[in-house]
């Protein structure tokens, strides 16, 4: 039987009785359950993601996409002090790492508090060092600290891209976006050939490369009329040549070395996506879809954050005052106790969660895992080894959230990440419940999370995005 999204309700229900299955909890896939139309919807909803993803691969590209998307439908920036009234539509932009997008509602602001999305916009990567070059034996290098929790084997031997900015010595930006145009040069981690390779395959798989090994190789031409240094050189005078750079310029610069491959679709039915940095794109893009189109009855926020893989540190990470002084702002403007709003408020900490996978069955306990295809993942807590720095949502907010998704046919899933005792993860969730706002994760389901292509279904990205939608409703 089909199932029509978002209007068809009593099919489910119809569905439901047919199976006599109202007593039972059964996740099911939505490919199988969606109407044609709404499988257009999701095959639609994926190209516009994967362009994003093309684009956006860093947390500074990210904000500026945003930021244009954001004003093509009428957002006008926000600075502090501006007055605010009913039916404002605005953007803040942090440091050029993260943007904040709000919608001031009709609605009584003190009781109904705000609806918030949170999402990370940084995924791991390769970060260039401040004293990054040097040669040895026929390559030019760039040395490297990893950004993030990645297994440093996965990021050699493969085309990397350069991303980032440089402030020259006279304080001007210089942008460097290279390896992702066709006929771009790119970028290179070397490994060893197996041949070689039987003392480093005997090791842990943590000490298959080390972080000093993770140098990015940039060039192998020598400069003729030096003495020292030669393909170093050459390499200097190309930046300087192209940028303007000198060597010392690095020290304030921020580079990124980021898997050069684009998006994809995966599969002979192209029902999933290959790609570098669903954690945690595959949020921030449904998620700031959906306030774009929000109806303004709700006071809406959807807050993309920067630095979640490393600790949410910074002024630009969700532990930063700015966005408890966006929300006070708010609140002064609209003269509502932003005491009140912050508790009656409620926000979905939206981040990916791993994907069941049949191939490492022996690390997920099946019933609690978020399955592919099965819509979003709503997950009560994160944490690991004893919900261990999770904020771990209420029933009543679990409750609240259920009621949203079930009113407006929203496809979704719950699970926790993996088994007990075996690990897990953190989210921004906790520094969001700090300050008094009922908050619970929510993501897609990710495949070889963390990995420089990362794989998820084209469904439950389509359902992130109705959850969104319902969210904001
Ligand atoms: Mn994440
Ligand atoms: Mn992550």
């Amino acid at each position: 039987m089909e199932l029509k999204l978002g209007k068809n309700k009593r099919l489910v229900i119809e569905e439901v009785k047919e199976n006599n299955l109202e007593l039972s909890y059964v996740k099911r896939n939505l490919f199988e359950k969606a109407s044609s139309e709404v499988q257009k919807e999701i095959f639609d909803f994926a190209e516009k993601y994967k362009k994003f993803l093309n684009t956006c691969k860093t947390e500074r590209e990210c904000s500026r996409y945003i930021l244009e998307d954001a004003k093509k439908y009428g957002f006008k920036e926000f600075k502090f002090g501006d007055a605010l009234k009913a039916g404002d539509k605005r953007y803040f932009v942090n440091r050029n790492k993260g943007v904040v997008l709000f919608n001031i509602g009709k609605n009584d602001l003190e009781t109904n508090g705000i609806r918030l999305v949170v999402a990370h916009i940084d995924s791991p990567r390769i970060d260039i060092k401040q004293v990054p070059l040097y040669e040895s034996d026929g390559m030019c290098f760039l040395k490297t600290h990893y950004y993030g929790g990645i297994k440093k084997y996965q990021w050699t031997a493969m085309p990397l891209s350069l991303h980032g900015v440089v402030i020259l010595k006279n304080g001007k930006k210089v942008e460097i976006n290279v390896g992702e145009k066709e006929g771009d040069p790119v970028f290179y981690i070397n490994d060893l050939l197996p041949h070689l390779g039987s003392t480093q395959m005997s090791g842990t798989a943590n000490n298959l490369i080390s972080g000093e090994q993770l140098n990015v190789v940039i060039g192998g031409m020598p400069l003729a009329d030096v003495k020292n240094d030669k393909i170093k050189n050459n390499i200097l005078k190309l930046l300087n040549k192209e940028y303007g750079i000198i060597e010392e310029d690095f020290i304030s610069a921020e580079l990124s070395a980021v898997p050069a491959m684009k998006a994809c679709d995966v599969g002979f039915d192209r029902s999933l996506i290959g790609g570098y940095g669903h954690d945690d794109r595959s949020s921030v893009y449904p998620a700031y879809q959906a306030i774009l189109n929000a109806n303004a009855d709700n006071t809406n926020m959807c807050i993309l954050v920067d630095k979640e893989e490393i600790g949410s540190e910074g002024n630009t990470g969700m532990k930063s005052k700015v966005y408890e002084d966006l929300i006070e702002e708010i609140c002064f403007s609209m003269k509502a106790n932003v005491r009140a709003v912050r508790q009656n408020s409620i926000c979905l900490s939206a981040d990916v969660t791993a994907g069941y996978d049949p191939n490492f069955a022996n690390v997920f306990e099946k019933k609690n895992s978020a399955l592919l295809s099965c819509g979003t993942c709503m997950c009560k807590f994160s944490g690991s080894r004893g919900k261990s720095g999770s904020s771990d949502a209420s029933a009543e907010t679990v409750g609240k959230i259920r009621k949203i998704f079930d009113e407006n046919d929203v496809y979704w899933q719950t699970a926790e990440l993996g088994k007990v005792d075996l690990g897990g993860g953190g989210t921004v969730a906790m520094f969001i419940a700090q300050l008094n706002i009922d908050t619970v994760d929510i993501g897609v389901p990710v495949i070889s999370m963390h990995a420089p292509y990362e794989l998820i279904s084209k469904a439950d990205l389509y359902s992130m995005y109705t959850a969104c939608q319902a969210f904001y409703k």
